[in-house]
This record gives C-alpha cells, structure tokens and sequence, in this order.
C-alpha cells in the first residue's frame, strides 16, 4: 500500500493545530500548551502516530471502528459509489439504490416491528429526528399535549441543541441554553456510585420506578416517550442491574409511551447481538443507530422505527430531513460493513469466543489495588477507580483526577483507554485478537500502577 507521507513536521501541525483548529471538548489553551498527538495510519486495532509510535486503540476511535481500520472492501465500495454517484438526495420524492438497500436490510436485522430507516449524518442529528417524530406522532394521533421526554442524568445522545438537551451532561447543559423545554431526567442505574446501601437489584427497580413516578407527575398524557442507552456508554459504560429494563419496560408499556433505545455505541455487534436492546431485553419503538453502523468509515446515522409510527408519521408531510440523509457513498459503505459484519461471524465471535475471553481478562483488572469493579457487556467495559473497595469510596480532591492521570499514563503505554470521572472505559474494534487483548490488559495494568503511584505521591491516596 503507498504510504502518505505527513505533509509537515509534527511541531509545525501542532502549531498550526493550536492556532486555527477548536476541538470538541477540548480545553483549547491546555492542548495548545501541550500541542495535540497527531494520527497519521491506522491498521487492524493499532493506530500510528507522526513520532512512529503504535498505539493500541482500546476504544476503537470514539466507539465506532467495529471492524478494526484499514478494510480495503469499505474504500473500494466508497470509490465505486464515488464514480457511480456520488451525491444525491432523498427528498421530494427521489431515491437511490445504496439508501433503498441499506433501508432493507436494516429493517431484516432490527428487531420486532423496526421497519422503516429515516437517515442522518450522525447520532446528534438521528436524536433530534426522533424528538421531532415521537412529539409529531402524538399530534397526528389526536394528542398534542404528548411533548414530554423523559431521559436520564448522565445520559449521552449527542451534541447538537435537542440532542443535548435529552441527554443528561451536566456540564454540558451549563453551556449555550440547554436543555430545552419539555424535556425530563430522572436518575441513572449507576449502582457503584449512587447505589448506597440498597443491593444491585433492589436498586435497580428503586432507578426503573423513578420512571413511573415522573410519568405520574407529569401526567401520562403529557408524555411522548423516554429515552436511553441500553447501556450507557460515555457516562462510564454503566451496566445495569438486571432487575432495572425489565421494569422499565413494564412501566413504558402500561402508559402507553413510546420507548426510544439509543443503538449508537451498542448497535452492530457491540454487546454480542446486532443490538443492544436484544442483549439487554428491551423492546423499543424507535431506534437510533450511528458510529458501528458504518465502522465509522463514513458519517452516518440513523433512526429504525416501527411501523406504526411509520404508518402515521407516512400520513402526513414530515418536514424534517439533512442534506446527507441516506448519503449514497455513506449508505454503500454502511451496506459493505454490514456484508463484513454478518459473513465474517464478527459477532458471533464477540458473542461466543472473543467477548467472553476479554471478560475474563478484563474483571481480572479487580486484583489490582485501586480496581474497585468492573462491568462488562460484550465489548465495551468500565472499571471503577477507588481507594477504598468495600467502602465503594471516592478518591480525595476533584471527581476524575486519578481517572485523567490514569488515562494520560495509558496514553504513555502506548494504549487509549478513556476515562470518565474515576472510571476507565475501554470498546475496542471487535475484531481484536486474544494476542491484543492481553497487551490491552498489560499496559493498562501498568499504567494503573504508574497513576497509583503518583496519586500517592500527590496525597491523593
Ligand atoms: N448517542 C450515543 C449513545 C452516543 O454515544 C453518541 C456519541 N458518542 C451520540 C448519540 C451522538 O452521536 P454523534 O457524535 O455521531 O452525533
């Protein structure tokens, strides 16, 4: 394969980077005083920096490279589409094979009644779709007043204003006028940290039933839907206790509210299952999809929804759409991914062979001294930071330090590994071997040690 030369010297992109580039949630004058670490390849799980250096992407990109990097089958079927066509619309009443087909066979792999795709370009804009079509949906059934969402602090579903606003960032909302109108949280199922002293299960319901008690005091016929991750991916990779969807679905059902499940991290193959809500039981009405859907190769998102919804929103112009909604080169790579994804049994495997052996390598993490739990689902897990296990307790001074320090250490192992607060993330690409998994765990061993370490030095300890 030829090789692309950098165009400049690392120092100089730095710079430049520093001067003209704003970064997503980024703290512009700390990265420009350090300069940013420039990728220039990527192959299979390893990505290569301009010092040569081979890092292991333990989070495969943010969350979206299912298929690992460097998959020449996606490049060819972007270039083919490319030549063939590449931009046209779907709206008034035109259309293209690549969105048509990729419509289908998403219909074929999505559970239940999910029969109908209206595209986007990511997950920010999938959501804001879904806010506009359950709120449409409701006053073409002749109940307009049904306009809340309700949604879960520490939830993530994107960025944009709607997007935002459902989700359940503090930090987030702080900035630029959010969330909006209409819009609910309720507390996540986050047992380690908010648990106290009720068990996982009973917690779990007591997290499910504050669902039904906003309902209640909303008013039921004031309430579109509600909204959340099947796990919850950038809060922490929070898994739930098992007593927690089964009664959330109970309560979804018996009020007769729409259920949206946010697929964009869990979706294709992530959680062993094309989809997540097929791990974890939940039968939603609307799906978002976006990052695996097309091993993020390409920008694209999406929302499946059921064909009741379809059938009403159908009976009525919709006024919503993206320039790039089905974009015919996204649509053919999202189709190719999907073609690698099922006839390489690449989910199969995470379910049977690779998912559990990470696993097990994974929560052996917990011998280590400052490795309170770990939860993992598939391929995505988090491990809890602590000083103190049985206590469950934090570390002293400001919630993420030891979790930034550990990071930064696994950044200097060569690995990327996330944190969120004093937990560690990893999700990385599916295809990732036994061999890579134990250099995964390696380094993040070290690096544990190495942040230990120095917060103890800090009197953090
Ligand atoms: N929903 C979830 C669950 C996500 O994790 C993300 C991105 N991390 C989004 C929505 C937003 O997707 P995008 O960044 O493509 O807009």
């Amino acid at each position: 394969m030829a090789q692309i030369s950098n165009p400049l010297p690392t120092a100089d992109l730095q710079a430049l980077d520093a001067a003209h580039h704003m970064h997503p949630f980024t703290h512009g004058a700390a990265l420009g005083a350090k300069g940013a670490r420039i990728i220039t390849r990527a192959e299979g799980c390893w990505l290569t920096d301009s010092e040569g250096n081979r890092i292991l992407d333990g989070m495969a990109g943010l969350w979206c490279v299912n298929l690992g990097y460097g998959r020449q089958e996606l490049v060819d079927a972007a270039t083919r589409q490319m030549s063939e066509l590449p931009f046209y619309n779907t709206f008034f009443q035109t259309s293209h094979a690549p969105a048509i087909q990729l419509a289908a066979r998403l219909a074929e792999l999505a559970p239940g009644d999910l029969n109908h795709v209206f595209f986007a370009g990511s997950g920010s804009e999938a959501n804001d779709t879904n806010l506009r079509m359950v709120r449409t949906y409701w006053e073409l059934k002749g109940q307009p007043a049904r306009k809340a969402v309700i949604s879960r602090w520490n939830a993530y579903h994107g960025s944009s204003v709607g997007s935002g606003s459902l989700g359940g960032m503090k930090g987030m909302h702080a900035q630029g006028g959010m969330p909006i109108p209409d819009i609910h949280h309720i507390d996540q199922p986050n047992w380690w940290a908010e648990g106290g002293d009720l068990s996982p299960e009973e917690f779990g319901l007591e997290r499910a039933k504050q669902l039904e008690a906003k309902i209640q005091e909303l008013g039921p016929e004031n309430v579109a839907a509600f909204i959340a991750e099947p796990l919850q991916g950038a809060g922490g990779v929070i898994v739930p206790p098992e007593s927690y969807w089964p009664e959330v679905m109970r309560i979804v059902r018996e009020y007769g509210i729409l259920l949206i499940a946010d697929e964009v991290i869990c979706g294709f193959g992530r959680t062993g299952n094309w989809f997540g809500s097929q791990t974890l039981g939940i039968q939603p009405d609307i799906m978002t999809i976006a990052k695996g859907l097309s091993s993020g190769y390409l920008p694209i998102g999406g929302s499946i929804v059921s064909s009741e919804i379809a059938r009403v929103i159908g009976d009525a112009e919709f006024n919503h759409g993206y320039t790039y909604s089905g974009h015919p080169v996204a649509a053919a790579v999202a189709l190719e991914n999907l073609r690698i994804l099922d006839e390489e049994g690449i989910i199969t495997r995470v379910r049977e062979e690779i998912g559990p052996y990470l696993k097990e390598k994974f929560e052996s993490l917990t011998e280590h001294p400052m490795v309170g739990e770990a939860s993992i689902v598939g391929m995505m897990g988090s491990i809890a930071l602590t000083p103190d296990k049985a206590r469950r307790a934090a570390f002293r001074g400001e919630e993420g330090q030891i979790g930034l320090m550990t990071r930064e250490r696994c950044f200097a192992n060569n690995l990327v590994m996330r944190h969120v607060g004093d937990r560690m993330i990893i999700s990385p690409p599916l295809v990732i071997s036994k061999d890579e998994v134990d250099v995964l765990i390696a380094r993040a061993w070290k690096s544990l040690d190495e942040a230990m370490a120095q917060a103890k030095s800090e009197g953090l300890f």
